[in-house]
């Protein structure tokens, strides 16, 4: 499934699962909004090195926009359970 890469809320708001829309601290992606490639359901991840003190889980991004890869994996452990990588701008369940 491609990740559609969005660069303003609207067009993540109408895009399918698997999308994703950066937030940036000053020039620097920090964090990611993604609809989960499963369920379509909204979550952010944190992008190293922007960690929240409150929260342990934060991914190693490259290959932005068109090739975006994430480090771990991503689990939708509270919702439907998804698990997968998103690799060279594709998510693929494992
Ligand atoms: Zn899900």
């Amino acid at each position: 499934m491609k990740a559609t890469v969005c660069k303003v809320y609207q067009d993540f708001e109408a895009a399918p699962a698997g999308a994703i829309l950066p937030a940036y601290r000053g020039d620097q992606i920090s964090s990611l909004m993604m609809k989960c490639p499963g369920c379509g359901q909204v979550s952010g991840l944190q992008i190293r090195p922007h960690q929240d003190p409150g929260n342990p889980n934060s991914w190693e991004m490259s290959g932005w926009p068109d090739e975006v890869t994430l480090t771990p994996s991503v689990h939708h452990s509270f919702g439907c359970g998804w698990h997968g990588w998103l690799k060279n701008g594709k998510w693929k369940s494992v």
